[in-house]
């Protein structure tokens, strides 16, 4: 099992409790599993109660730290909700259920304007050049992305994404303030900054929370961080500094209209491609589809089709950034996982006659591999806004050529949320009960 490097570990004295997390994370399904187990009895009044509070480095231990394993479906919404809502009631509950709904607010409303990623994507480098041109815009650049700016909780913000690729949600929110209203950089370098480095880095949830805190999800609605909201949730990471100190008395106090550099057409509503449901049956889903291949990518590991397959094959990660690769961190955290996806996927069918490619294909081997076995149809998990599904797209029309077919499937999850996620959370999130009690998530006693 690939390992992570030891140098980005963290001295486990500083861990606090059983659920704290142990850095790095371990890429697989059964350390997503734990770090679940581990943190459940603390998702009702415990997390209700502390969530806000960004305790620092490696002592994250209000909040569950399950996103790197959310955001690619190690392990699925369903059954973290699943085993929350075991421990505790809805009501007790309630406020991680919301949060873990906020991840499938961005992702549906992402899929409502799916043409605003691939835009943002291809504004970045002009973004950079624009910077680029202006010298002492570029040095306020290179000094946030390294870290050495006169605000020494920003920089410290900044050195913990780079070493455990996390940070807690105020501090994404903090910083992202900071870089848009202190800093004055844009948002679009700022998200990409976070994309690269985030173990959970999203497409939905970073370019969302990005444009949310510049104020441009909402209209006119912008986040400003200040020392009093800073220190309310920070403090014991503050150490008692001063805000001279830790360059607080710095920050902007307003906020200002961000202009949209977005095209008009990259935010115009799209359909989402729903694709028909999954067959009964596994027999007539066989003799429909002639030899078929599993196709497992970075965003659902836990995706299985409902017969077993011919073949498994899983593709190599996909690049996040129009600008630069994601950082060591991110690579090997996605790498392990798909390599862990695709040991688990070979034990899964173990019993059928199923073929599994020997390690991660890129697209040629992957097209290879399937010419070679002479398989008829590619089956994969819907592929959401992001690199993968524009890779996957791409894939479709080769494979079209040498006559092998690509189906994607969709789990019921998002089935079902998404159709309410094209407008504002509030409408999401007062179908949260219905969406339990739909899902069985939640058995009324
Ligand atoms: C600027 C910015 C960028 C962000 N980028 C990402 C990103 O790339 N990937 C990502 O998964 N989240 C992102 N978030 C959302 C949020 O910060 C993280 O999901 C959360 O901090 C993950 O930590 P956790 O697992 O300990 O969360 P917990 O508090 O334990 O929450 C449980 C789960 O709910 C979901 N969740 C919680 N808060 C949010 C939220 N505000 N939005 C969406 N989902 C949420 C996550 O899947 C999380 O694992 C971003 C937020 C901001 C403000």
């Amino acid at each position: 099992m690939h390992q992570l490097s030891l140098a980005n570990s963290q001295n486990t004295s500083d861990w606090d409790g059983p659920s704290a997390p142990n850095w790095p994370l371990a890429p697989s399904r059964v350390a997503g599993l734990d770090r679940l187990a581990a943190f459940v009895a603390k998702g009702g009044r415990d997390y209700q109660t502390h969530r806000n509070t960004d305790r620092g480095e490696g002592r994250h231990s209000h909040v569950s730290v399950l996103s790197p394993y959310l955001r690619h479906r190690m392990i699925d919404e369903t059954e973290v909700l699943g085993q929350i809502l075991d421990q505790h009631s809805p009501n007790e509950a309630f406020k991680f259920v919301q949060e873990v709904f906020w991840r499938s607010y961005w992702k549906g409303w992402l899929e409502h304007r799916s043409l605003l990623w691939p835009s943002h994507q291809h504004q970045l480098p002009a973004c950079l050049e624009h910077i680029q041109a202006n010298p002492r815009c570029f040095d306020d650049y290179q000094r946030a992305i390294a870290g050495e700016t006169s605000i020494v909780i920003f920089n410290e913000w900044c050195h913990e994404l780079k070493r455990t690729g996390y940070l807690h949600n105020h501090a994404r929110m903090w910083f992202a303030s900071i870089w848009v209203f202190t800093l004055r950089l844009p948002w679009e370098l700022g998200a990409d900054f976070f994309i690269r480095h985030l173990m959970d880095g999203d497409p939905a949830s970073n370019t969302l929370g990005w444009r949310w805190v510049a104020g441009l999800h909402t209209a006119g609605k912008t986040y400003l961080a200040t020392p009093q909201n800073i220190r309310a949730c920070a403090e014991e990471r503050l150490a008692s500094r001063s805000d001279q100190v830790l360059g607080l008395n710095r920050l902007a106090s307003t906020t200002f209209t961000v202009a949209e550099r977005l095209p008009a057409k990259a935010l115009q509503r799209t359909e989402i491609p729903w694709p028909a449901p999954a067959e009964n049956g596994c027999s007539e889903y066989r003799c429909n589809h002639g030899r078929t291949t599993m196709l497992v990518t970075e965003e659902d590991l836990t995706w299985l089709p409902s017969a077993a397959p011919e073949g498994v094959v899983v593709l190599s990660p996909s690049p996040r950034s129009a600008l630069e690769a994601s950082s060591g961190l991110v690579e090997q955290f996605v790498t392990a996982a798909l390599d862990d996806a695709r040991q688990r996927m070979a034990h899964h069918w173990a019993q059928a006659p199923v073929l599994t490619a020997p390690h991660t294909l890129g697209d040629e081997a992957l097209v290879d591999w399937l010419v070679e076995h002479r398989m008829d149809e590619v089956v994969c998990a819907y592929l959401p806004v992001g690199p993968t599904r524009i890779r996957v797209e791409g894939l479709r029309e080769r494979l079209a050529c040498k006559g092998i077919g690509l189906r994607v499937q969709m789990r019921d999850y998002d089935r079902f949320v998404w159709p309410h996620a094209s407008k504002g959370f509030f409408q999401l999130g007062k179908r949260i009960p219905e969406f339990l009690e739909v899902m069985r998530l939640y058995e009324k006693a």
